[in-house]
């Protein structure tokens, strides 16, 4: 994968293919796993930091290759803690990670595409339409420019990584394979698969291949309970509705105590009600899953609104009765618009041109 100065990525590479090039230079592979081992420090932005190889082959490296970092973020952050990156890509397009600082954990939600073309109509970036996917560099550098903000702040280290950025992860799935090796990588970022989440929208075949090549844990974003509430939110669902969505979950591939975690956004007056959570429960009878009810965000959209606590109280106990895991995700970073895709839409709305 060439950048526009005709350079090779190294960040756009995963173990074996980095060692393949390497091998194409002529060096033993060996240097692959060098290479690797410092691509991924902080502060590492140049091969001549790379001291344990030869000097001739840095100037190889120099001549053919390059190491992309994202630089100087926008930066928000929120009251509740949560901050907003805002990272400009090399074509001009703009993409958005939200560190989420828990009590035990700091987890940093990633974007995998500029823009989206799935066009649910709760979300920011589905009115952004696609603009394009991003490569596995721009992928892993939003965690690497996570990372070495918090590192300069004293504010630890990050501990998760949930794919429900920008953008559907599974509609750029090669690249997010790779960006996911390379995350996982020991001598990379060594983020556990465990410590990772893909969240999808329902794209299917993408999901069950998905499943096929990777441990990183699935999101499966539902909302509804119905097929036309659910189209009505996400147009996905004509193409995949709800019945070849819970089947390919009943028999997608998991490691023993996996579970699909199926999101739930509550929005009052459309899936909220108490039929809906009795609904819910049967539906996923048999699934290997966890629940998360979430609050919504407020996009600017008067037709969606988030339910009061107590409502959404007792849809989580309705499903708890029935045996389910049910978490309640507050909504984080609303004073800096931190849903999916609202800063880096208003970042682009306000460029010109
Ligand atoms: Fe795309 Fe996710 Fe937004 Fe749907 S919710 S439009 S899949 S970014």
């Amino acid at each position: 994968m060439r950048t526009p100065d005709n350079k090779t990525d190294l960040k756009n590479l995963s173990r074996p293919q980095l060692v393949r090039y390497v091998e194409e230079l002529g060096q033993p592979s060996f240097r692959g796993e060098q290479i690797l081992a410092w691509l991924y420090r902080p502060g590492i932005t140049d091969f001549s930091q790379m001291t344990d190889l030869a000097k001739e082959f840095r100037s190889i490296l120099s001549r053919q290759a390059r190491i992309s970092r994202f630089e100087n973020p926008v930066v928000e952050e929120s009251r509740d803690g949560s901050v907003k990156f805002c990272f400009s890509l090399e074509d001009g397009h703009t993409i958005e990670s939200v560190l989420i600082p828990e009590e035990e954990r700091n987890t940093l939600c990633v974007s995998s595409q500029a823009g989206c073309a799935m066009g649910c109509h709760f979300c920011v970036t589905g009115k952004m339409g696609l603009k394009r996917n991003l490569k596995p560099a721009e992928i892993v550098n939003q965690v690497c420019g996570a990372r070495d903000w918090m590192f300069s702040r004293g504010r630890g280290r990050l501990t998760n990584l949930v794919f429900m950025g920008m953008g559907e992860p599974l509609a750029n799935l090669d690249n997010l394979l790779t960006a996911l090796s390379i995350l996982n990588e020991q001598r990379g970022l060594d983020f556990s698969n465990r410590r990772m989440t893909v969240s999808t929208c329902g794209l299917v075949p993408q999901m069950i291949e998905f499943g096929r090549k990777t441990e990183v844990n699935l999101a499966v974003s539902l909302h509804a309970v119905d097929n036309a509430t659910r189209t009505m939110l996400m147009p996905v669902n004509r193409t995949y509705p709800l019945e070849d969505l819970l089947e390919a979950c009943r028999h997608y591939q998991m490691k023993k105590r996996q579970r699909i975690m199926f999101e739930y956004t509550l929005l009052e007056g459309i899936n909220d009600a108490d039929d809906s959570a009795v609904r819910l429960a049967e539906m996923l009878r048999g699934i290997p899953c966890k629940i998360n009810l979430l609050a919504m965000n407020s996009t600017g959209d008067d037709r969606f609104r988030s339910p009061a606590m107590e409502r959404i109280l007792k849809f989580q106990d309705i499903l708890r009765r029935r045996g389910y895991t049910v978490f309640i995700r507050q909504s984080r970073g609303e004073d800096i618009s931190a849903a999916c895709g609202q800063l880096a839409g208003r970042v682009e709305q306000a460029l010109p041109g």
